[in-house]
C-alpha cells in the first residue's frame, strides 16, 4: 500500500471538494482492500449513489468513504442528520471509511474503518439548522462522534502514515463482526456496556466495577429499571463471543 495520492489528478477540478473526492476514491480504488474478507481491491459505484461508494466484488459487502483533511480528531462531519438516523435503525448502514489526509504533502495520514454494526444513534450528532440565509435554509446535518464508538468498532489501517498489516486488520474485523446486533435496541445496550468494559483500565475487573455505572446507565435509560440485570447479560454476551472470560467470584477477564 502507497499512501501517497495520484498528483496529476488534482489539475482537472475547479471545487476542493470535488477535487478531494477524486483524489481520495482514486487512491482508495488503487490500494484499498477489502477489509471484511481480504480481497485483493474494492470497486467503486457509479457516481451520485444515496448510500455506499465501494463494494468488494467477492463478499458484497458495501463501504461509504468520508475524508477530510488533517488529523482524526473527535468527530467527522456527515450528511442529513435524519436520514442518518433512519440508515441507522433501517440497518441500512454501510461500513464506513474515514481517511484523513495532508494537503501539503498529498497523502494519507490516517485510515479507519468503522464498522456498520457499531452505528447507533447515540454515535450521531445533530448539527444546527443551516440559517435563512443558507442556499439549503433549515437542512440539519450531523457529526458521527467517533470517540463514543467501542475501540472494537474502530479498525486502524493506517495510522499517522503507517499501515496496519493487512491479515491482522481483516482478523479484527473478523473478530468484532461477531458483536453484529440486528436489533437496535440491543445493539445500543451491547455498545453501553462495552464502552463501560472498555474505561476499566484494568484486565481483570470485578462485577462491582461495572456496577459502579449504574447510576450513568440509568440517566440513559430512564425506562429501565433492571440495569444491573442487563449488565450481566451483556457481560455474558461478549463471554459467548470470546471477548471476556468468567474468573469466578464476580472477576472478569478481558480477551484482547
Ligand atoms: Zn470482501
Amino acid at each position: 500500500m502507497n499512501i501517497q495520492f495520484d498528483g496529476n489528478l488534482s489539475e482537472n477540478y475547479v471545487s476542493t471538494p470535488q477535487r478531494v473526492r477524486v483524489i481520495t476514491e482514486d487512491w482508495m480504488r488503487r490500494n484499498m482492500y477489502c477489509p471484511r474478507c481480504g480481497f485483493a481491491r474494492i470497486e467503486q459505484f457509479e457516481n451520485n449513489r444515496p448510500v455506499a461508494d465501494f463494494f468488494c466484488s467477492n463478499c458484497d459487502n458495501e463501504y461509504e468513504l468520508k475524508s477530510k483533511s488533517g488529523n482524526l480528531g473527535r468527530k467527522i462531519t456527515d450528511g442529513a442528520y435524519y436520514t442518518m438516523i433512519d440508515r441507522i435503525t433501517s440497518n441500512k448502514n454501510p461500513d464506513f471509511f474515514f481517511l484523513t489526509y495532508s494537503k501539503t504533502e498529498n497523502k494519507v495520514n490516517d485510515l479507519i474503518l468503522i464498522l456498520k454494526h457499531f452505528f447507533v444513534p447515540d454515535i450521531i450528532e445533530r448539527r444546527n439548522p443551516l440559517g435563512p440565509d443558507a442556499g439549503r435554509a433549515g437542512w440539519v446535518g450531523c457529526n458521527i462522534l467517533i470517540d463514543k464508538i467501542p475501540e472494537q468498532g474502530r479498525i486502524s489501517i493506517i495510522s499517522r502514515g503507517g499501515v496496519s498489516d493487512s491479515d491482522t486488520v481483516v482478523s479484527k474485523v473478523n473478530r468484532s463482526s461477531s458483536l453484529e446486533v440486528g436489533n437496535i435496541n440491543s445493539r445500543g445496550w451491547l455498545m453501553d456496556i462495552l464502552n463501560c468494559v472498555n474505561r476499566i483500565q484494568a484486565q481483570v475487573f470485578t462485577l462491582n466495577e461495572v456496577y459502579a455505572f449504574e447510576e450513568e446507565l440509568q440517566i440513559k435509560h430512564p425506562d429501565n429499571n433492571n440495569i444491573k440485570p442487563k449488565i450481566r447479560q451483556q457481560l455474558q454476551f461478549l463471554r459467548d463471543k470470546g471477548f471476556l472470560e468468567f474468573l469466578g467470584s464476580g472477576r472478569y477477564r478481558k480477551i484482547i
